[in-house]
Protein backbone atom coordinates (compact mmCIF):
# COMPACT_ATOMS: atom_id res chain seq x y z
CA UNK A 1 0.00 0.00 0.00
CA UNK A 2 1.51 2.94 -0.98
CA UNK A 3 2.13 6.18 1.38
CA UNK A 4 -0.87 8.39 0.07
CA UNK A 5 -0.68 11.34 2.74
CA UNK A 6 2.26 13.88 2.91
CA UNK A 7 1.39 16.13 5.38
CA UNK A 8 -1.41 16.78 8.41
CA UNK A 9 -1.45 18.94 10.47
CA UNK A 10 -0.98 17.95 14.31
CA UNK A 11 -3.81 19.29 16.87
CA UNK A 12 -1.88 19.80 20.24
CA UNK A 13 -3.81 19.20 23.42
CA UNK A 14 -1.84 19.44 26.29
CA UNK A 15 -2.06 17.13 29.33
CA UNK A 16 -4.60 18.65 31.38
CA UNK A 17 -2.64 16.89 34.44
CA UNK A 18 0.83 16.49 33.81
CA UNK A 19 3.21 14.83 36.04
CA UNK A 20 4.55 17.96 38.78
CA UNK A 21 8.30 18.36 38.72
CA UNK A 22 9.32 17.19 41.69
CA UNK A 23 7.46 14.12 41.20
CA UNK A 24 9.10 13.88 37.93
CA UNK A 25 12.50 14.29 39.18
CA UNK A 26 11.96 11.69 41.98
CA UNK A 27 11.31 9.04 39.46
CA UNK A 28 14.24 10.00 37.41
CA UNK A 29 16.42 8.82 40.48
CA UNK A 30 16.02 5.42 40.01
CA UNK A 31 14.84 5.01 36.15
CA UNK A 32 15.14 1.28 34.97
CA UNK A 33 14.08 0.15 31.44
CA UNK A 34 10.45 0.99 30.35
CA UNK A 35 8.85 1.51 33.22
CA UNK A 36 8.21 5.44 33.66
CA UNK A 37 6.04 6.96 30.69
CA UNK A 38 6.01 10.56 29.59
CA UNK A 39 2.59 13.09 29.61
CA UNK A 40 1.76 12.87 26.01
CA UNK A 41 1.39 10.40 23.13
CA UNK A 42 1.56 11.50 19.37
CA UNK A 43 -1.40 9.70 17.41
CA UNK A 44 -1.86 9.41 13.90
CA UNK A 45 -4.73 7.09 12.02
CA UNK A 46 -5.14 5.46 8.69
CA UNK A 47 -8.35 4.26 7.17
CA UNK A 48 -8.55 2.45 4.05
CA UNK A 49 -10.19 5.30 1.19
CA UNK A 50 -9.18 8.42 3.56
CA UNK A 51 -5.33 7.47 4.35
CA UNK A 52 -3.39 9.44 7.28
CA UNK A 53 -5.32 11.43 9.26
CA UNK A 54 -6.60 12.98 13.00
CA UNK A 55 -2.94 13.37 13.81
CA UNK A 56 -2.67 14.72 17.26
CA UNK A 57 -0.45 15.15 20.14
CA UNK A 58 -2.76 14.15 23.36
CA UNK A 59 -2.57 13.17 26.85
CA UNK A 60 -1.12 9.34 27.15
CA UNK A 61 -4.13 7.58 27.81
CA UNK A 62 -5.09 3.72 27.15
CA UNK A 63 -6.56 3.07 23.34
CA UNK A 64 -10.45 1.40 23.93
CA UNK A 65 -9.91 -1.30 21.12
CA UNK A 66 -13.02 -3.76 20.27
CA UNK A 67 -12.35 -7.47 21.35
CA UNK A 68 -12.30 -8.53 17.31
CA UNK A 69 -9.61 -5.94 16.69
CA UNK A 70 -7.36 -7.72 14.01
CA UNK A 71 -4.20 -6.80 15.99
CA UNK A 72 -5.60 -8.86 18.92
CA UNK A 73 -5.47 -12.27 16.81
CA UNK A 74 -3.28 -11.94 13.59
CA UNK A 75 -0.69 -9.93 15.03
CA UNK A 76 -0.61 -7.22 12.55
CA UNK A 77 1.82 -4.86 14.92
CA UNK A 78 5.29 -3.62 13.78
CA UNK A 79 7.31 -0.76 16.23
CA UNK A 80 10.60 0.92 16.36
CA UNK A 81 12.84 2.26 18.91
CA UNK A 82 14.92 5.12 19.05
CA UNK A 83 16.36 7.70 21.76
CA UNK A 84 16.62 11.16 22.92
CA UNK A 85 19.24 12.64 24.82
CA UNK A 86 20.16 15.59 26.49
CA UNK A 87 23.66 17.00 25.59
CA UNK A 88 26.32 18.30 28.33
CA UNK A 89 25.16 21.61 26.73
CA UNK A 90 21.67 21.17 26.68
CA UNK A 91 20.21 20.73 23.44
CA UNK A 92 17.95 18.08 22.89
CA UNK A 93 19.18 15.54 19.94
CA UNK A 94 17.90 12.39 17.69
CA UNK A 95 20.34 9.70 16.49
CA UNK A 96 19.99 8.98 12.96
CA UNK A 97 16.14 9.16 13.38
CA UNK A 98 15.03 8.94 9.17
CA UNK A 99 16.44 5.42 9.08
CA UNK A 100 14.16 4.23 11.67
CA UNK A 101 11.22 6.22 9.85
CA UNK A 102 12.73 4.48 6.54
CA UNK A 103 13.06 0.76 8.69
CA UNK A 104 9.25 1.36 10.07
CA UNK A 105 7.71 1.50 6.45
CA UNK A 106 10.09 -1.48 5.76
CA UNK A 107 8.65 -3.16 8.69
CA UNK A 108 4.94 -2.04 7.16
CA UNK A 109 5.31 -3.50 3.90
CA UNK A 110 6.27 -6.89 5.62
CA UNK A 111 3.20 -7.18 7.64
CA UNK A 112 0.88 -5.71 4.72
CA UNK A 113 0.31 -2.35 6.59
CA UNK A 114 0.31 1.12 5.55
CA UNK A 115 3.51 3.10 4.77
CA UNK A 116 3.52 6.38 6.79
CA UNK A 117 5.70 9.01 5.08
CA UNK A 118 9.22 9.45 6.47
CA UNK A 119 8.15 13.07 6.99
CA UNK A 120 5.24 12.22 9.18
CA UNK A 121 7.22 9.64 10.95
CA UNK A 122 9.86 12.31 11.98
CA UNK A 123 6.88 14.92 12.45
CA UNK A 124 5.28 12.63 15.07
CA UNK A 125 8.32 12.33 16.60
CA UNK A 126 9.98 15.81 16.80
CA UNK A 127 5.97 16.70 17.84
CA UNK A 128 5.91 14.53 21.55
CA UNK A 129 9.71 14.97 21.86
CA UNK A 130 8.93 19.07 21.82
CA UNK A 131 6.09 18.44 24.23
CA UNK A 132 7.82 16.13 26.57
CA UNK A 133 11.00 17.57 26.36
CA UNK A 134 11.47 18.32 30.49
CA UNK A 135 11.30 14.21 30.33
CA UNK A 136 14.96 13.77 28.59
CA UNK A 137 17.05 13.02 31.38
CA UNK A 138 20.37 15.07 31.77
CA UNK A 139 22.73 12.43 33.90
CA UNK A 140 25.09 9.92 32.60
CA UNK A 141 23.75 6.74 30.83
CA UNK A 142 19.70 8.24 31.09
CA UNK A 143 17.76 9.32 28.06
CA UNK A 144 14.16 9.27 26.46
CA UNK A 145 13.38 5.82 24.98
CA UNK A 146 10.80 6.46 21.97
CA UNK A 147 8.74 3.97 20.79
CA UNK A 148 6.94 4.40 18.00
CA UNK A 149 4.65 1.74 16.41
CA UNK A 150 1.61 0.76 14.65
CA UNK A 151 -1.27 -1.99 14.93
CA UNK A 152 -4.09 -2.92 12.93
CA UNK A 153 -7.57 -1.74 14.52
CA UNK A 154 -10.52 -3.29 12.32
CA UNK A 155 -13.13 -5.29 14.27
CA UNK A 156 -13.11 -8.02 11.78
CA UNK A 157 -12.17 -12.04 12.29
CA UNK A 158 -11.37 -12.62 8.96
CA UNK A 159 -8.22 -13.33 8.08
CA UNK A 160 -7.09 -10.21 5.16
CA UNK A 161 -4.86 -7.21 5.56
CA UNK A 162 -6.44 -4.74 8.05
CA UNK A 163 -8.40 -1.16 6.80
CA UNK A 164 -7.83 0.31 10.09
CA UNK A 165 -4.33 1.43 11.78
CA UNK A 166 -3.25 3.41 14.64
CA UNK A 167 0.13 4.81 14.87
CA UNK A 168 1.11 6.11 18.36
CA UNK A 169 5.05 7.38 19.56
CA UNK A 170 5.10 6.79 23.44
CA UNK A 171 7.96 8.04 25.14
CA UNK A 172 9.55 6.53 28.69
CA UNK A 173 12.77 7.90 30.22
CA UNK A 174 15.12 5.10 31.00
CA UNK A 175 18.31 4.80 32.45
CA UNK A 176 20.94 2.00 31.69
CA UNK A 177 19.40 -1.25 29.78
CA UNK A 178 21.32 -3.82 31.74
CA UNK A 179 21.14 -3.46 35.48
CA UNK A 180 24.87 -4.20 36.20
CA UNK A 181 25.60 -1.18 34.03
CA UNK A 182 28.27 -1.47 31.51
CA UNK A 183 28.95 -5.22 32.98
CA UNK A 184 29.54 -7.59 30.08
CA UNK A 185 26.50 -9.99 29.50
CA UNK A 186 26.49 -14.14 29.60
CA UNK A 187 24.83 -15.11 26.90
CA UNK A 188 22.25 -18.69 26.20
CA UNK A 189 23.26 -20.12 22.61
CA UNK A 190 19.39 -21.39 22.08
CA UNK A 191 19.67 -24.63 20.05
CA UNK A 192 15.81 -25.98 20.05
CA UNK A 193 13.49 -22.39 19.90
CA UNK A 194 14.48 -20.55 16.86
CA UNK A 195 13.40 -16.67 16.38
CA UNK A 196 12.62 -16.15 12.53
CA UNK A 197 13.70 -18.05 9.04
CA UNK A 198 13.67 -17.91 5.85
CA UNK A 199 10.49 -16.12 4.09
CA UNK A 200 9.92 -15.24 7.31
CA UNK A 201 9.74 -12.13 9.01
CA UNK A 202 12.87 -12.02 10.98
CA UNK A 203 14.09 -8.84 8.92
CA UNK A 204 10.47 -6.93 10.38
CA UNK A 205 10.53 -5.25 13.68
CA UNK A 206 7.28 -6.97 14.26
CA UNK A 207 5.70 -7.85 18.09
CA UNK A 208 5.47 -10.93 16.59
CA UNK A 209 9.32 -11.99 16.32
CA UNK A 210 9.56 -11.14 20.19
CA UNK A 211 7.00 -12.93 21.30
CA UNK A 212 8.75 -16.18 19.02
CA UNK A 213 11.77 -15.08 21.32
CA UNK A 214 10.20 -15.56 24.92
CA UNK A 215 10.71 -18.66 25.83
CA UNK A 216 14.12 -18.76 24.60
CA UNK A 217 14.87 -15.73 26.67
CA UNK A 218 13.20 -17.53 29.79
CA UNK A 219 15.45 -21.03 29.41
CA UNK A 220 18.53 -18.03 29.36
CA UNK A 221 17.34 -16.82 32.65
CA UNK A 222 16.97 -20.13 33.97
CA UNK A 223 20.09 -20.96 32.58
CA UNK A 224 21.50 -17.98 34.80
CA UNK A 225 22.17 -16.13 32.00
CA UNK A 226 20.96 -12.26 30.69
CA UNK A 227 20.26 -12.97 27.06
CA UNK A 228 19.57 -15.47 24.43
CA UNK A 229 21.18 -15.60 21.15
CA UNK A 230 19.84 -17.09 18.16
CA UNK A 231 20.90 -19.85 15.44
CA UNK A 232 19.66 -19.70 12.04
CA UNK A 233 16.25 -22.16 11.90
CA UNK A 234 17.22 -23.71 8.76
CA UNK A 235 20.69 -25.61 9.59
CA UNK A 236 20.41 -23.98 13.32
CA UNK A 237 24.52 -23.82 12.85
CA UNK A 238 25.17 -19.94 11.87
CA UNK A 239 24.46 -17.60 14.84
CA UNK A 240 22.16 -14.87 13.90
CA UNK A 241 21.28 -12.03 16.46
CA UNK A 242 20.13 -12.23 20.07
CA UNK A 243 15.86 -11.47 20.77
CA UNK A 244 16.73 -7.46 20.24
CA UNK A 245 20.52 -6.96 18.93
CA UNK A 246 22.93 -7.26 16.73
CA UNK A 247 25.96 -8.99 17.12
CA UNK A 248 29.83 -8.81 16.62
CA UNK A 249 33.27 -10.91 16.70
CA UNK A 250 36.44 -9.63 17.16
CA UNK A 251 39.75 -11.07 16.08
CA UNK A 252 43.10 -11.06 16.07
CA UNK A 253 44.59 -10.10 13.26
CA UNK A 254 42.30 -6.89 13.77
CA UNK A 255 39.38 -7.70 11.93
CA UNK A 256 35.58 -7.90 13.07
CA UNK A 257 33.03 -10.49 11.92
CA UNK A 258 29.13 -9.82 11.60
CA UNK A 259 26.48 -11.67 10.55
CA UNK A 260 25.30 -10.89 6.88
CA UNK A 261 21.99 -9.47 6.97
CA UNK A 262 19.69 -11.92 5.08
CA UNK A 263 16.15 -11.59 5.73
CA UNK A 264 16.17 -13.23 9.07
CA UNK A 265 18.23 -10.68 10.74
CA UNK A 266 16.89 -7.14 11.84
CA UNK A 267 19.26 -4.52 9.99
CA UNK A 268 20.12 -2.51 13.22
CA UNK A 269 21.17 0.73 13.27
CA UNK A 270 23.17 0.85 15.95
CA UNK A 271 24.87 -2.73 14.08
CA UNK A 272 25.34 0.29 10.74
CA UNK A 273 26.96 2.49 12.89
CA UNK A 274 29.38 0.26 14.57
CA UNK A 275 30.61 -1.41 10.70
CA UNK A 276 31.25 2.21 9.88
CA UNK A 277 32.72 3.57 13.01
CA UNK A 278 35.17 0.25 13.19
CA UNK A 279 36.04 0.67 9.18
CA UNK A 280 36.42 4.28 10.24
CA UNK A 281 39.40 3.16 12.94
CA UNK A 282 40.73 1.45 9.99
CA UNK A 283 39.13 -2.57 10.91
CA UNK A 284 38.45 -4.52 8.19
CA UNK A 285 34.28 -5.66 8.95
CA UNK A 286 33.38 -8.73 7.18
CA UNK A 287 29.89 -9.68 6.97
CA UNK A 288 29.74 -13.14 6.63
CA UNK A 289 27.75 -16.20 7.94
CA UNK A 290 29.80 -17.66 11.71
CA UNK A 291 29.09 -20.47 12.46
CA UNK A 292 28.40 -21.89 16.28
CA UNK A 293 30.99 -24.09 15.77
CA UNK A 294 33.92 -21.71 14.67
CA UNK A 295 32.73 -19.30 17.59
CA UNK A 296 33.54 -22.17 20.14
CA UNK A 297 37.10 -23.30 18.35
CA UNK A 298 38.18 -19.63 17.81
CA UNK A 299 37.48 -18.70 21.38
CA UNK A 300 38.81 -21.86 22.53
CA UNK A 301 42.07 -21.26 20.15
CA UNK A 302 42.72 -17.46 21.27
CA UNK A 303 41.79 -16.83 17.92
CA UNK A 304 38.46 -14.44 18.97
CA UNK A 305 39.49 -11.65 21.40
CA UNK A 306 36.01 -10.03 21.88
CA UNK A 307 32.57 -10.42 21.31
CA UNK A 308 29.78 -7.72 21.14
CA UNK A 309 25.85 -7.18 20.71
CA UNK A 310 24.62 -3.93 19.95
CA UNK A 311 21.08 -2.12 19.83
CA UNK A 312 19.53 0.83 20.67
CA UNK A 313 17.77 0.68 24.55
CA UNK A 314 21.58 -1.32 25.47
CA UNK A 315 23.79 0.51 22.71
CA UNK A 316 27.09 -2.16 23.48
CA UNK A 317 27.47 -4.54 25.37
CA UNK A 318 30.18 -6.49 25.65
CA UNK A 319 29.54 -10.63 25.32
CA UNK A 320 31.89 -11.95 28.61
CA UNK A 321 30.20 -15.81 29.12
CA UNK A 322 28.34 -17.94 26.08
CA UNK A 323 26.40 -21.22 27.91
CA UNK A 324 25.00 -23.83 25.64
CA UNK A 325 23.21 -27.53 26.45
CA UNK A 326 27.05 -28.70 27.37
CA UNK A 327 29.20 -26.40 28.44
CA UNK A 328 30.13 -22.73 28.41
CA UNK A 329 33.39 -20.77 27.91
CA UNK A 330 34.23 -16.93 28.34
CA UNK A 331 35.53 -14.44 25.97
CA UNK A 332 38.33 -11.73 27.11
CA UNK A 333 38.87 -13.47 30.35
CA UNK A 334 35.00 -12.62 30.78
CA UNK A 335 35.94 -8.57 30.29
CA UNK A 336 34.98 -5.97 28.11
CA UNK A 337 37.66 -6.01 25.14
CA UNK A 338 39.53 -2.74 24.21
CA UNK A 339 37.84 -2.34 20.47
CA UNK A 340 34.73 -2.83 22.01
CA UNK A 341 34.88 -0.22 24.88
CA UNK A 342 36.38 2.05 22.26
CA UNK A 343 33.48 1.65 19.71
CA UNK A 344 30.83 1.73 22.76
CA UNK A 345 32.56 5.01 23.95
CA UNK A 346 32.73 6.58 20.64
CA UNK A 347 29.25 5.80 19.91
CA UNK A 348 27.72 6.93 23.00
CA UNK A 349 29.53 9.97 22.83
CA UNK A 350 28.55 10.53 19.33
CA UNK A 351 24.70 10.05 20.45
CA UNK A 352 25.87 12.70 23.14
CA UNK A 353 26.90 15.00 21.47
CA UNK A 354 29.98 14.72 23.40
CA UNK A 355 32.24 13.77 20.31
CA UNK A 356 32.85 14.07 16.76
CA UNK A 357 29.68 13.58 14.42
CA UNK A 358 32.17 13.04 11.67
CA UNK A 359 28.63 11.27 9.45
CA UNK A 360 26.00 13.67 10.76
CA UNK A 361 24.28 10.82 12.58
CA UNK A 362 22.78 14.02 14.83
CA UNK A 363 19.64 15.48 14.77
CA UNK A 364 18.95 18.59 16.86
CA UNK A 365 15.72 19.72 18.24
CA UNK A 366 16.39 23.45 18.61
CA UNK A 367 14.28 25.46 20.95
CA UNK A 368 13.38 22.90 23.73
C1 LIG B 1 15.58 -3.41 17.20
C2 LIG B 1 16.34 -4.67 17.06
C3 LIG B 1 17.75 -4.70 16.94
C4 LIG B 1 18.60 -3.48 17.08
O1 LIG B 1 18.30 -2.47 16.17
P1 LIG B 1 18.76 -0.99 16.47
O2 LIG B 1 18.27 -0.22 15.30
O3 LIG B 1 20.23 -1.02 16.55
O4 LIG B 1 18.13 -0.60 17.76
C5 LIG B 1 18.35 -5.91 16.74
N1 LIG B 1 17.65 -7.06 16.67
C6 LIG B 1 16.31 -7.07 16.80
C7 LIG B 1 15.60 -8.36 16.72
C8 LIG B 1 15.61 -5.89 16.99
O5 LIG B 1 14.29 -5.91 17.12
Amino acid sequence: MPADTASLTFSIKPNANPMPAAERAKLFENLGFGTVFTDHMAVIRWTEGKGWHSAEVTARAPFPIDPASAVLHYAQEIFEGMKAYRTGDGRAVLFRPEQNARRFNESARRMAMPELPEALFLEAVDKLVRQDGDWIPAGEGGSLYLRPFMFANEAFLGVRPARDYIFCVIASPVGPYFKGGAKPVSIWVSEHYSRAAPGGTGAAKCGGNYAASLLAQAEAYKNGCDQVVFLDAAEKRYIEELGGMNVFFVMDDGSVVTPPLGGSILPGITRASIIQLARDAGATVVERPYTFEEWQADAKSGKLKEAFACGTAAVVAAIGTVKFDGGEFKISGGETGPLTEKLRTQLVGIQKGQTNDPHGWVKVIDGI
